[in-house]
């Protein structure tokens, strides 16, 4: 049986993949938050040890590092509780919010690593590169499967090295900005062949879905009428009941039968026998009131309604409207001894408080059996 996760999941290919592409994203994002805070607490406590040691540049920033890193922690800790605030909207809003809130991490970003390569005395450039770099294909990890979200994130701080190195001329800059262009290129290939393994899962589990869908389905159906078959009734029925217990609302059921059904079958042959019960299938299911109301075919020529909400005058109006549109259909049947045309009889039954549903069938198959014994084409009420 399908879980009720599974039972959520899209019911076509292209709203799975977006839902899973959410989901990996909110995911990924979790993972990247945490690696971005041990990255931080990494990078505050080795500024403490180097500052020690005198290893760090004093006024090479317009701002104390020390509140810069406290600020960076803290809107670290904001942007998530912003995002996951939005984690509800819809599709398109919840794109919208999570390329913002990546591209003021990405800047936030941009401008540390700037500062660390700035008050680090020995190696603090190598040091800043090594940590872009190492950033940049932790991004790719954890937000690959959205090409928006992904480059919002890096283009800050990619724009941001690019202009660091214009501004403040290096040696080989066209060597460096190459170097750039190929990390670019590699991050893309690398974010498509992840994207594109990411995308045939979801489509291998969307299709097992589909399929488990269809058998789940074909489990619970009845092959002639194609209406809810025993197995689905039974389950459908305890449902019913315990909702209806804590709701304490009404709930009633019809048991119906065909009348001289063997003789239909003997006088016009097991096949338009089928044929028959699959138009009273079609009977039936014009005679509920909504797809609240379930049609199941019970066994043989025998079918049940299950009623939920419906009183004993909501009830007694479902089962006169079927009589009536039976009649209306004039099926012939001009070996019953009530009339000749298909006729069936009807046990009704409203549930009462803690009853159990098999008292409940009980009570509806002794009505149907007084329906039988009054004349057939008919229904009774259960006492
Ligand atoms: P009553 O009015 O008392 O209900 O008489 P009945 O003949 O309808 O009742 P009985 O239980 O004697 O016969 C039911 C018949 O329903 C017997 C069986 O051949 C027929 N039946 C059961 N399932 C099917 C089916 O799937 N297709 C066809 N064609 N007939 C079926
Ligand atoms: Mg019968
Ligand atoms: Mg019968």
């Amino acid at each position: 049986m399908l879980s009720a996760d599974q039972r959520r999941a899209p019911s076509t290919l292209i709203a799975h993949l977006d839902h899973a592409r959410r989901e990996a994203i909110a995911n990924g994002m979790v993972w990247f938050w945490l690696l971005n805070l041990l990255a931080l607490f990494f990078i505050s406590v080795r500024y403490e040890v180097y500052r020690d040691a005198g290893l760090t540049k004093v006024g090479m920033l317009p701002w104390p590092f020390d509140a810069q890193i406290g600020l960076a922690t803290l809107l670290l800790m904001l942007l998530p509780v912003i995002w996951q605030a939005g984690r509800r909207l819809p599709d398109r809003q919840w794109l919208h919010l999570t390329c913002i809130v990546v591209l003021i991490w990405g800047t936030a970003w941009a401008v540390h690593i700037y500062a660390i390569g700035q008050v680090e005395l020995r190696g603090g450039e190598s040091y800043a590169n090594g940590i872009l770099r190492i950033h940049l294909l932790a991004a790719l990890v954890a937000l690959y499967p959205s090409r928006r979200i992904f480059y919002c994130y890096i283009s800050i701080p990619i724009l941001f090295d690019i202009l660091i190195r214009v501004f403040f001329p290096v040696n080989f800059i066209m060597l460096q900005l190459l170097g750039l262009a190929c990390g670019i290129i590699s991050l893309e290939i690398g974010r498509r062949i992840l994207n594109r393994w990411f995308e045939l899962a979801c489509v291998r589990e969307y299709e097992n879905l589909q399929l488990l869908r269809r058998l789940e389905l074909l489990a619970d159906q009845d092959p002639l009428t194609g209406l809810a078959n025993r197995r689905h009734l039974n389950r459908a029925l305890e449902q019913a009941l315990a909702h209806c217990a804590v709701n304490s609302s009404p709930f009633a059921l019809i048991l119906i039968d065909v009348d001289y059904f063997k003789r239909y079958n003997d006088y016009y042959g097991h096949q338009a026998g089928d044929s028959c019960l699959k138009e009273l299938a079609q009977i039936l299911l014009n005679s509920v009131r909504s797809h609240a109301d379930l049609v199941a075919r019970y066994g043989g020529e025998e079918f049940m309604l299950l009623l939920p909400d419906a009183d004993l005058r909501v009830a007694t109006e479902v089962a006169a409207r079927l009589q009536l549109a039976l009649a209306r259909l004039q099926l012939e049947h001009l070996a019953s001894d009530v009339c000749d045309r298909v006729t069936v009889s009807q046990g009704v039954a409203c549930w009462h408080s803690d009853e159990s549903s098999a008292r409940l069938v009980e009570r509806a198959d002794l009505a149907l059996y007084q329906a039988k014994l009054k004349g057939r084409n008919q229904f009774r009420v259960a006492l």
